[in-house]
């Protein structure tokens, strides 16, 4: 717990970025800590784990580009693949692609079709979540491939916005949140 509290401390509220209006959550100090940011990871890895400590998912995804930063040491502790999430046009071989809407327009996020095998168990891991555009599109992705979201970890949750509802059924570990 208050290993939680020390890391909440750690993200810094930046006000009307990246437009006036916005309060954005910068994690930066945070993985700048290294206690804090071994701890992060700690816990975000226990989402693909059972009660046991036995790893229970092959796959990390992360998604662009603060989740790349987390998804990379948890894949790391958990013994799992790591599967970027990226950007459109930024991946080299064939993807799945999915287009969801922003406040003001819409954003592609792909992933390589050959990236996770079928019927595989995914972890998706990224720093905060907000309306959960992003997640739902991960998660299609993901589908995509023929591959289950089995799990959601993120550093920190906007409670005010329904992320959360992207996720259905899935089991959402958030280790702090506003
Ligand atoms: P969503 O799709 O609205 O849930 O936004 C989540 C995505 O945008 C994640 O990939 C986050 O990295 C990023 N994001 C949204 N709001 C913030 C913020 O306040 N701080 C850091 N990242 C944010």
């Amino acid at each position: 717990e208050r290993a939680r509290e020390a890391m909440a401390r750690l993200v810094v509220d930046v006000p009307d970025f990246p437009s006036p209006g916005v309060v954005f959550k910068d994690v930066t100090p945070l993985l700048a800590d290294h206690e804090a940011l071994t701890a992060g990871v700690a816990a975000l890895a226990e989402a693909g784990r059972d009660d046991d400590g036995a790893t229970t998912v092959d796959a990390v995804v992360g998604m662009e580009a603060r989740g790349f930063l987390l998804a990379a040491p948890v894949a790391l502790a958990l013994g799992a693949s790591l599967v970027p999430v990226r950007k459109a046009g930024k991946l080299p071989r064939a993807t799945h692609a999915v287009s969801y809407s922003l406040e003001y327009g819409e954003a592609t996020l792909e992933i390589h079709t050959d990236a996770l095998a079928p019927g595989s168990r995914v972890l998706l891991v990224d720093d905060v979540l907000a309306t959960g555009g992003t997640l739902r599109a991960t998660r299609e992705l993901v589908e995509a491939c023929g591959a289950e979201v089995a799990a959601v970890a993120m550093l920190m949750e906007l409670t005010f916005l329904p992320g959360r509802e992207a996720l259905g059924e899935v089991p959402l570990t958030c280790l702090t949140s506003v």
